[in-house]
């Protein structure tokens, strides 16, 4: 039997990096490569946090992670982008219409990791088996395998049995939902859904909370910025760059004050 590799800790610590024009950049070729979600979210984590449960953030740290662990990080990283926005957007599962939900995400309510995390033995018509909570590295594997059932691939991926994919093929129907029920009962979890009511069309809905469709600055602002800063004071891009974003953004709104105030210092 192999060790588990998922790591134990269910909802850890985290040190954000300073936030700059660079590490917006750095985020922004992370969004917009072609990369699957779980290798978004790795690339994200490894780029917002210079530390993880009190270890320096590695891409290797951050695949360990159970799913469930990397989404509440997820969330994290998005909340200091978010800091001074209060808000979230969801759109409606009835009509379609998008709109602004206020949320603090880092209060999104979780469950947390149940007796024997991060691991779970369950009595199969094999014998009994163990199964390790899916981690950021089995996601990755699944999002970039092509056809097979996911659900057993995945059961081949967290058994710790010497023989897992094979055996992942052999379980019967009630195995696989067994073994997925146990899995499910000792992950950490955090709510990707909040229930709500559609300001257009008063439908009860429910708005599903993806903070990698949201959170993080879009590129036309820091242009717009480092644009703006170069005008005015000559600095040069690199210099720019490396400015607190906070910092950035309070120097590119006096110099709009400036503007308006017909004071353009060019
Ligand atoms: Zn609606």
């Amino acid at each position: 039997m192999r060790s588990p590799e998922t790591l134990a800790v269910a909802f850890p610590s985290s040190v954000p990096a300073r936030l700059t024009g660079r590490l917006e950049l750095q985020l922004q070729s992370i969004l917009s490569a072609r990369l699957t979600r779980p290798e978004r979210v790795t690339g994200v984590l490894d780029c917002v946090f210079d530390y993880v449960g009190g270890t320096a953030a590695t891409p290797e740290l951050i695949r360990r992670l159970a799913t469930g662990a990397r989404e509440w990080l997820l969330q994290r990283a998005g909340g200091l982008f978010l800091r001074d926005r209060g808000w979230f957007e969801a759109s409606c599962q009835e009509c379609g219409q998008s709109f602004d939900l206020p949320l603090s995400l880092a209060d999104a309510p979780r469950s947390p990791a149940g007796r024997g995390y991060p691991t779970a033995q369950i009595e199969t018509s094999l014998g009994l088996r163990t199964f390790e909570v899916p981690n950021g590295l089995h996601e990755e594997k699944l999002a970039r395998s092509e056809g097979g059932d996911p659900s057993r691939q995945l059961l081949g991926l967290c058994g710790l049995s010497d023989h897992a994919f094979q055996e992942a093929l052999q379980f019967s129907a009630v195995d696989v939902e067994q073994i997925d029920a146990g899995l499910d009962a000792i992950a950490p979890d955090v709510a990707s859904e909040l229930n709500t009511q559609c300001p257009s069309c008063q439908a009860n809905t429910s708005a599903v909370i993806d903070p990698l469709e949201f959170s993080f600055p879009e590129p036309a602002s820091l242009i717009r910025e480092t644009h703006a800063i170069a005008s005015a004071y000559g600095w040069e891009e690199a210099t720019i760059m490396t400015l607190p974003s906070q910092r950035r953004r309070q120097y590119a709104n006096l110099i709009a004050a400036d503007m308006r105030r017909g004071r353009g210092m060019r």
